[in-house]
C-alpha cells in the first residue's frame, strides 16, 4: 500500500477535522463524532485514527510509519486543550478507547473507558472531584476489568465473581451501596485476577495503556467471531476498523450525573415521541447490561431539567440534520450533557414504512427517498400473521428469529412423531437441539422448528427458509431432552404434547397458544383496507410508498399462478399478468388416469384417444385463467417434468405385483406398468426425459396442449373477452428443438384461430445454460424468452436443489462460500451472467424481443434490482410476492435511475 512508505501520510483526524461521509476512513462512529463535533454539539475532544492505519498494521503486523508520532501529536494537543496530561498522578486526563469499523460488528473489540488511571493517579482523580474516593475507585477498578477482558482476553467472568463477592459480603445487589474501601479491596483482587491470566501486573505507564487498548481494537478486526460475520454478512475483509481516542466525561461522580441511551422516535411502531433509557451515577454500560433498573428518558425532566430540554433540542437537531430516526448515547456529569455517539437508528419493519411517511409528511424528505429507505424484506415480514401479544404472554426465551412467520402446536422431538401427530392433523412444532439431514420429513410435517443451538445459517434455519417454514434456532435457554421427550425452559419443564408459539420474525418462545392475528397489510393488498383512509398509520404508510413505487417502476410484475383462483388472488396483488402457468398439475387427480393411459399407449390409436380425452380438460382449464387474467398476458408453459412423476413409485409397484402373483391374481395390467416404470426410470430425472425432449417424443403431447390453448382463447374472445396467451417451450438447450415445436404448433394456431383476431406469441423459457449462451440463435425462434433461474441454479452449479438444501448448504453458508443460497437470492456472477448474456445476446438478433423471468428469484429484492439492471420486461414471482417484486422494482428505479434528494 502506498500509505505506507509515505511518512506524511495522515492516520489520524481531530474530531474537527472529520465527517459523517468519511465512514470508510474513520468508522461509522468516528465520523458520526466529527460530524456532532462540527455541528457544535457537546461531544468531549477526541481523536480518530483511521481504518487506513489498521489496515497498514495488519498486513505488517506493526504500527505504520509517522503512526506512533501522529498520536502523539493529537494527544499533545489534546492535553492542552483539556489543561490536563494523560494519566497525570495530581489531575490526570483519562479517555476511553473505541472501535469502529464502517460498519457495526459484533465480535469486535469493546471499548476500554477510564485508560490513564494507575495506582498514583487514581489518587489524583479522587482529589480532582471532591475527595470522591468512591468514584476514583469505581473507574479504576472498571478500567482492570475491561482492559483485562478485552485487550488480555482475561475470561470477564472472573471479574464478574470477584464484584459478586464483595456485594454478597456487603449483604446487597446493588453496586451503589458498595463504598470507597470495598471498591479498593475491589481493584487488588482485580489486580491479581489479571496477574494469573497474563504473567504480568496491570500496566501503570498510561501511554503503554493506551498502545495496547489501540492495538487490540486493530487486532479485533481478525477475531474469529468478527471474520466470520464478515463472511455471512459479504462485508469485505479488507476495511479494517478505526480507533477514537476520547476524553472521559464521568457519569458516576454521584446522583447528579448518570448516562443513558435515547431514540428520536419509537424504533418500534415509528410514532413520534422521546424513547430512551437512563441509569444515575453510572457509566458506559450499566445501561444495556442490566445491572441495575434504569429508568425512562422522561423521568430525566425531573431530575436534571435543563440537561434534559437540552437533550431534546439535540435530538430535534440531530433527527433533522441526518434526515432520519437516530439513536444516541450520552452521559452527564454533574448537570452538564455530553453526547458520545449518534447513528441513524435500527427500527422494525413496521417503523421504517411509518417514519419514511411522517419524513414526507414533515419535508425532510422526498417521496423516492421514502422509497429508498424501505425494503422488500420489510413487507414480506409485515405480510406475515403476526401473534396478537396484548395480554398475559410473556416470552420463556428468545433465539434467533431464523425464518419468519408465527406457529404454534404441540411440541415434539422426533422427526417421526412430528410425521405421526401432523398425519393426525395436529399442529406440531419439532424441536430439537439441532436438526440434521435426518430430520428432514418431520420438518416438512412440522408448523414451525425450535432448535436450542445454531444461528441464522444452521441446518434448521437454512433448511427452514427453504421452505417457507417458521424457525427459531439457537434459543439457548432451552434445554432439550430427546430421550426423555421433554425441555426444560425458565425453570418450567414442557413434555411432549404441551402446547407452545413461537414467532420466526423476533425468535421469541411462549408457552401455550397464542393467538394469531392476520396481517393488516394483507388486508389492504387484497382491499379490505383502503389505504387512503384507514384509520392505521402502517397501512396509509404502505399505501403510499406502493403508490410512489408503481409510479416509478419500469418492470412489470407478474405472477406464477396455475388455477384461476391464484391468478385472481395474485391480480388483487397487484400482477399484471401472468409469467407462469404450470400444465403438469393439471394432470393430477382424476387425470392421472388418463396419463397413465397415455404413457402406456402401444398403438397410436389408444394414445389418441388418451389426448383426444384430456383436451377439453385442458382447455376448460385456460379458459379459467385467461377469463380471470381479462386480456392481461398468460404464459402457458408446455409439460416439463419427467413422465414417471405421474406413474406410481417403482418399488412399491414391484411389491406390489410380486404379493399379487403369489396370490395367483391376474396381474397383467400391473405387470405392463411395472415394466413401462422400469423402462422410464431414470438415475438424474432433473437431466432426463423432459420439457421440450418429452414434447419431441410423445407424438401429440404438445400439440394437444397448444390446440387447447388456442381453442381456450378463441372461446374467451368469441364471449366477448380478451385473452393474450403465450405458449412456452421448457428446458431448450438448441434452437432446433425450438424450431421442431414451432412448426407444429403454427400449424394448428393458424387453423384454430382463424379470424378470431386472436394472437399466439411462442417463446421459450431459458434454464439450460446452452440456451443462455447460444441466445442469439434461440431468439430467431422465439418472440419472448423467460429465464428460468432456479433450473439455471441447478444446472449453472451443477447441483440439485432437493438434495443440497438438506445436505450441505449449511456448511456453504457457514463457510461464507455463499452469503446467501443462490436459489434464494440470484448468483449475480455465474447465473446472473449467464442471464446477461442471453438477454443480450437474444435483444440484439431480435429487437423487442420480450423478456422476463419466471424462477422463484423474481420475488427476492435482490435479484429485482439485477433483473431491473439487466432490463428485463418483467419479473414473475407467487402471488403473496407480488407486492415484494412491486416495490423493488420501485427502488430499483429510482436508485438507478438516479434522482435520490440527497
Ligand atoms: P459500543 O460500540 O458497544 O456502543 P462505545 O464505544 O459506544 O461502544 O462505548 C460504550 C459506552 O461507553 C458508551 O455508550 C458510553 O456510555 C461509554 N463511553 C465511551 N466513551 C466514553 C467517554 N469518553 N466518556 C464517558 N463514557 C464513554
Ligand atoms: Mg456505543
Ligand atoms: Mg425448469
Amino acid at each position: 500500500m502506498a500509505a505506507q512508505e509515505n511518512d506524511d501520510h495522515k492516520y489520524v483526524y481531530d474530531f474537527s477535522e472529520g465527517n459523517k461521509d468519511l465512514k470508510d476512513l474513520l468508522g461509522g462512529k468516528g465520523a458520526n463524532l466529527a460530524e456532532m463535533t462540527n455541528l457544535g454539539l457537546p461531544v468531549p475532544p477526541g481523536f480518530t485514527i483511521t481504518t487506513e492505519a489498521c489496515q497498514a498494521y495488519l498486513a505488517t503486523g506493526r504500527e505504520p510509519d509517522g503512526l506512533a508520532e501522529q498520536i502523539e501529536a493529537h494527544l499533545r494537543a489534546l492535553e492542552s486543550e483539556m489543561g490536563k496530561r494523560l494519566g497525570d498522578p495530581r489531575d490526570p486526563l483519562l479517555v476511553s478507547v473505541r472501535s469502529g469499523a464502517k460498519f457495526s460488528m459484533p465480535g469486535m473489540m469493546e471499548t476500554v473507558l477510564n485508560v490513564g488511571l494507575n495506582d498514583q493517579s487514581v489518587v489524583g482523580l479522587a482529589a480532582q472531584a471532591g475527595q470522591n474516593d468512591r468514584f476514583a475507585w469505581d473507574s479504576y477498578r472498571r478500567l482492570i476489568q475491561m482492559f483485562g477482558k478485552t485487550v488480555c482476553e482475561v475470561p470477564g467472568e472472573e471479574f464478574e465473581h470477584a464484584l459478586d463477592e464483595v456485594k454478597s459480603a456487603k449483604g446487597t445487589h446493588n453496586d451503589l451501596d458498595l463504598d470507597a474501601d470495598d471498591l479498593r479491596g475491589l481493584v487488588d483482587a482485580y489486580k491479581k485476577i489479571f496477574a494469573k491470566h497474563t504473567g504480568r501486573e496491570f500496566p501503570q505507564q498510561p501511554r503503554e495503556q493506551l498502545d495496547l487498548a489501540i492495538r487490540a481494537v486493530f487486532e479485533s478486526w481478525n477475531a474469529e467471531r468478527a471474520v466470520l460475520y464478515r463472511r455471512q454478512e459479504r462485508i469485505p475483509a479488507d476495511l479494517g476498523t478505526a480507533v477514537n481516542v476520547v476524553t472521559m466525561v464521568f457519569g458516576n461522580l454521584g446522583p447528579d450525573s448518570g448516562t443513558g441511551v435515547a431514540f428520536t422516535r419509537d424504533p418500534g411502531s415509528g410514532a413520534q415521541g422521546i424513547y430512551g433509557d437512563y441509569l444515575a451515577n453510572a457509566q458506559g454500560e450499566d445501561v444495556v447490561a442490566g445491572i441495575r433498573n434504569t429508568v425512562p428518558l422522561q423521568e430525566l425532566e425531573r431530575l436534571d431539567k435543563s440537561s434534559y430540554d437540552e437533550l431534546l433540542s439535540i435530538m430535534a437537531r440531530l433527527e433533522e440534520h441526518y434526515r432520519d430516526l437516530c439513536d444516541i448515547e450520552f452521559t452527564i456529569e454533574r448537570g452538564k450533557l455530553w453526547m458520545l455517539q449518534t447513528r441513524v437508528g435500527k427500527r422494525t419493519a413496521a417503523a421504517a414504512f411509518v417514519i419514511a411517511g411522517q419524513l414526507v409528511d414533515e419535508g425532510l424528505i422526498d417521496e423516492d427517498e421514502a422509497l429508498h429507505r424501505v425494503n422488500g424484506a420489510q413487507l414480506a415480514q409485515l405480510m406475515f400473521p403476526r401473534f396478537q401479544l396484548d395480554h398475559e404472554f410473556e416470552a420463556v426465551a428468545t433465539g434467533i428469529g431464523a425464518s419468519p412467520g408465527a406457529a404454534s402446536g404441540k411440541v415434539v422431538f422426533t422427526s417421526a412423531r412430528a410425521v405421526e401427530l401432523a398425519a393426525e392433523g395436529e399442529s406440531v412444532i419439532l424441536v430439537r437441539r439441532e436438526t440434521n439431514p435426518d430430520d428432514l420429513n418431520g420438518m416438512i410435517a412440522a408448523k414451525g422448528i425450535l432448535t436450542s443451538r445454531g444461528g441464522k445459517t444452521s441446518h434448521a434455519a437454512v433448511v427452514a427458509r427453504g421452505m417457507g417454514k417458521t424457525c427459531v434456532s439457537g434459543a439457548d435457554a432451552i434445554d432439550v431432552n430427546v430421550p426423555a421427550k421433554r425441555f426444560t425452559v425458565a425453570g418450567r419443564t414442557v413434555n411432549e404434547g404441551d402446547v407452545v408459539s413461537i414467532d420466526g420474525t423476533t425468535g421469541k418462545v411462549y408457552l401455550g397458544e397464542v393467538p394469531v392475528m392476520p396481517s393488516e397489510v394483507v388486508q389492504y393488498f387484497e382491499g379490505s383496507l383502503d389505504g387512503e383512509h384507514v384509520d392505521n398509520p402502517l397501512v396509509r404508510a404502505v399505501h403510499r410508498v406502493m403508490t410512489h413505487a408503481d409510479g416509478k417502476r419500469r418492470l412489470a410484475v407478474r405472477t406464477n399462478a396455475d388455477t384461476g383462483a391464484d391468478a385472481a388472488r395474485a391480480r388483487r396483488f397487484g400482477a399484471e399478468g401472468i409469467g407462469l402457468c404450470r400444465t403438469e398439475h393439471m394432470f393430477l387427480g382424476e387425470r392421472r388416469e388418463l396419463v397413465e393411459r397415455l404413457i402406456l399407449a402401444r398403438a397410436e390409436g389408444e394414445r389418441d384417444e388418451a389426448l383426444a380425452a384430456l383436451l377439453p380438460l385442458q382447455r376448460a382449464d385456460f379458459e379459467e385463467i385467461f377469463r380471470e387474467m381479462d386480456g392481461l398476458p398468460v404464459t402457458v408453459r408446455l409439460i416439463d417434468p419427467p413422465l414417471h412423476e405421474f406413474l406410481p413409485p417403482l418399488e412399491q409397484l414391484a411389491v406390489n405385483v410380486a404379493v399379487a402373483q403369489e396370490r395367483g391374481e391376474d396381474v397383467a395390467k400391473e405387470e405392463a406398468l411395472l415394466a413401462a416404470v422400469r423402462r422410464m426410470h431414470e438415475e438424474n430425472p432433473m437431466l432426463g426425459l423432459r420439457g421440450v425432449r418429452l414434447g419431441l417424443v410423445i407424438p401429440g403431447l404438445f400439440a394437444m396442449q397448444v390446440r387447447a390453448i388456442a381453442e381456450a382463447a378463441v372461446a374467451v374472445v368469441r364471449g366477448g373477452g380478451k385473452a393474450c396467451p403465450e405458449i412456452m417451450v421448457p428446458l431448450v438447450g438448441a434452437v432446433q428443438e425450438l424450431e421442431t415445436v414451432r412448426a407444429e404448433a403454427e400449424k394448428i394456431i393458424t387453423e384454430v384461430v382463424g379470424d378470431s383476431g386472436v394472437e399466439v406469441l411462442i417463446g421459450t423459457m431459458i434454464e439450460v445454460p446452452r440456451a443462455a449462451l447460444t441466445a442469439g440463435q434461440i431468439a430467431e425462434a422465439a418472440e419472448f424468452f423467460s429465464f428460468g433461474t432456479n433450473d439455471l441454479t441447478q444446472m449453472g452449479w451443477g447441483f440439485s436443489r432437493d438434495d443440497v438444501e438438506g445436505a450441505f448448504f449449511w456448511r456453504y453458508l457457514e463457510l461464507g462460500i455463499f452469503g446467501i443460497s443462490p436459489f434464494e437470492s440470484i448468483d449475480r456472477d455465474g447465473v446472473g451472467r449467464l442471464v446477461r448474456i442471453a438477454a443480450e445476446e437474444g435483444r440484439a438478433a431480435r429487437p423487442g424481443l420480450k423478456l422476463g423471468v419466471c424462477g422463484e428469484h423474481g420475488g427476492d429484492p435482490d435479484s429485482v434490482h439485477f433483473f431491473h439492471s439487466v432490463g428485463l420486461d418483467y419479473v414473475s414471482c407467487s402471488p403473496f410476492r407480488v407486492p415484494v417484486a412491486r416495490l423493488e422494482a420501485g427502488r430499483a428505479a429510482v436508485e438507478t435511475d438516479g434522482s435520490d434528494s440527497r
